[in-house]
C-alpha cells in the first residue's frame, strides 16, 4: 500500500448504503473524491448521491472482487459487514478501517475482552450458551440486567432487560439459541460518546465528548459539550486514545460510555465501540468546520486530518419514524440545520433524518 494521498477524482468504495454512507459520499464529493456504494438494498439513500453504487449481496464474491477492482481504497459505514468480505476485497484493495478492528466490534465478547486486556472497564457480564448460564449469571449478576446476542445487535435489537419480573426460559427463548451475554445493568448518570480520528500515520484528533439521550434503545438526542466535570471529559478521549491505538486504527471510530458520577468506584464504562462513523457524532456537520464524515474520508484517503474543533455549541436530535412529518416546520427555524436521509417509507423506529440546534460556543475549563 502506498501512503501517497489519494487525488481529488480518485474513487472511495464504501461498504453499505444508509445515511452514514449517505453523509460520508457527500462529504467525500466536497473534496473532490468520488464514491462507490456496494449494498444489498435496492434504493439505498447513499445511491442518490454517489458517483456509482452495485446492489449485492455481502457473499457474492464476484460482485465484491468488481467493486473491489473499481475504487482506490475501500471502507464501511456498517460494522456488521462479514468478515469474509473485508477480507476479499482486502485482496484487490487497501480497506479502513483495519478488519481486525471490525471483527472485534461485531462480538459484545470480544469486544469486552479486548477493552479489558486494556484496563478499560465495561460492565460486568458472563457469557450464556444455555438457559442454565442464564440462570446462573443472574444469580452472579442480579437484576436488572440486559440479556444481549454477541452477534448482530444495534439500537437495543437483540436485547432483553430482566427485571424482577421477568421469566428467564421466555427471555432465553427470545434469542432463539444465539450466543449471548448477560450483562449488569449500569446505573448511570448520563451517557457519553468520544468521536475520534486516526490518520494512516497515526495521528490522532477528538470532538469533545457528547452527551445521549437514549429513547427505547435508539438514540433520540446528543447535545454538546457533555455535561461531565473536565477530568472525566480527559479520561474519556483517553480511552479512545488507548482503543485506536491498540488497533492500529485508521479512520473515525466511535466509543460509547456510560459516566456513573465522579464519586464511583468506576465513573467511566465502555458500552461500545463503533469502528466507523457514528449517529451522535452527526453535530459535527453544522458544529465544526471539519466533520466526523469528512475527517472519515480524509483519514482512508491518506488525507491530513482535519480540525475537530468546534466553532458552537449544539443539540442534534434524530428524527424517527413520524418525527419526519414535522420537516416544513424545521425548515421554517432559523436555527435549525435539517438533514433528510431521502427515505421514501416512514416506519416506526427508523432513522429519516436529523436536526442541529447550533448555539453560542461557551468556554469550559
Ligand atoms: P447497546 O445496543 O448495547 O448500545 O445499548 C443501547 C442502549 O441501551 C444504551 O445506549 C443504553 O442506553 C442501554 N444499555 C445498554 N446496556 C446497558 C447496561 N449494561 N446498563 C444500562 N443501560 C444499558
Amino acid at each position: 500500500m502506498t501512503d501517497t494521498p489519494l487525488a481529488p477524482g480518485s474513487t472511495v468504495g464504501i461498504l453499505g448504503g444508509g445515511q452514514l454512507g449517505r453523509m460520508l459520499a457527500m462529504s467525500a464529493a466536497r473534496l473532490g473524491l468520488n464514491c462507490h456504494i456496494y449494498c444489498n438494498e435496492q434504493r439505498s439513500p447513499a445511491f442518490e448521491v454517489a458517483a456509482d453504487h452495485t446492489i449485492g449481496d455481502y457473499d457474492d464474491e464476484a460482485a465484491l472482487k468488481k467493486f473491489a477492482k473499481s475504487v482506490d481504497v475501500a471502507t464501511l459505514e456498517f460494522e456488521n459487514v462479514p468478515a469474509a468480505a473485508l477480507a476479499a476485497i482486502a485482496k484487490d484493495v487497501p480497506v479502513f478501517p483495519p478488519p481486525y478492528s471490525v471483527e472485534v466490534s461485531q462480538d459484545r465478547l470480544a469486544e469486552k475482552q479486548f477493552a479489558e486486556k486494556l484496563g478499560i472497564g465495561v460492565a460486568p457480564y458472563c457469557e450464556v450458551h444455555s438457559l442454565e448460564d442464564l440462570q446462573d449469571a443472574v444469580e452472579q449478576l442480579g437484576r436488572p440486567g440486559l440479556l444481549k446476542t454477541r452477534r448482530l445487535g444495534y439500537d437495543g435489537k437483540g436485547q432483553v432487560k430482566i427485571t424482577d419480573s421477568t421469566g428467564l426460559p421466555e427471555a432465553y427463548e427470545s434469542l432463539s439459541g444465539a450466543a449471548a451475554l448477560y450483562e449488569k445493568f449500569i446505573d448511570f448518570d448520563r451517557e457519553i460518546s468520544v468521536v475520534v480520528v486516526r490518520g494512516r500515520d497515526g495521528e490522532t484528533r477528538f470532538y469533545d465528548p457528547s452527551e445521549n439521550r437514549h429513547e427505547n434503545q435508539i438514540l433520540a438526542e446528543t447535545r454538546i459539550p457533555a455535561r461531565v466535570p473536565g477530568t472525566i471529559a480527559h479520561a474519556a478521549t483517553d480511552i479512545a486514545e488507548r482503543i485506536v491505538s491498540a488497533l492500529d486504527y485508521c479512520g473515525v471510530l466511535c466509543v460509547e460510555l456510560f459516566y456513573c458520577g465522579e464519586h464511583a468506584s468506576a465513573p467511566l464504562v465502555v458500552n461500545e465501540i463503533a469502528p466507523r462513523v457514528h449517529n451522535s457524532g452527526h453535530w459535527t456537520l453544522d458544529a465544526c468546520a471539519v466533520s466526523q464524515f469528512e475527517n472519515h474520508v480524509r483519514a482512508v484517503a491518506g488525507w491530513p486530518l482535519g480540525t475537530c474543533a468546534r466553532h458552537s455549541d449544539a443539540i442534534m436530535r434524530n428524527l424517527i419514524g413520524e418525527d419526519a412529518e414535522n420537516w416544513l416546520a424545521l425548515a421554517r427555524e432559523e436555527n435549525a440545520c435539517l438533514h433528510l436521509y431521502g427515505k421514501r417509507q416512514i416506519r416506526p423506529g427508523r432513522k429519516m433524518g436529523h436536526v442541529t440546534w447550533l448555539r453560542e460556543l461557551r468556554r469550559q475549563d
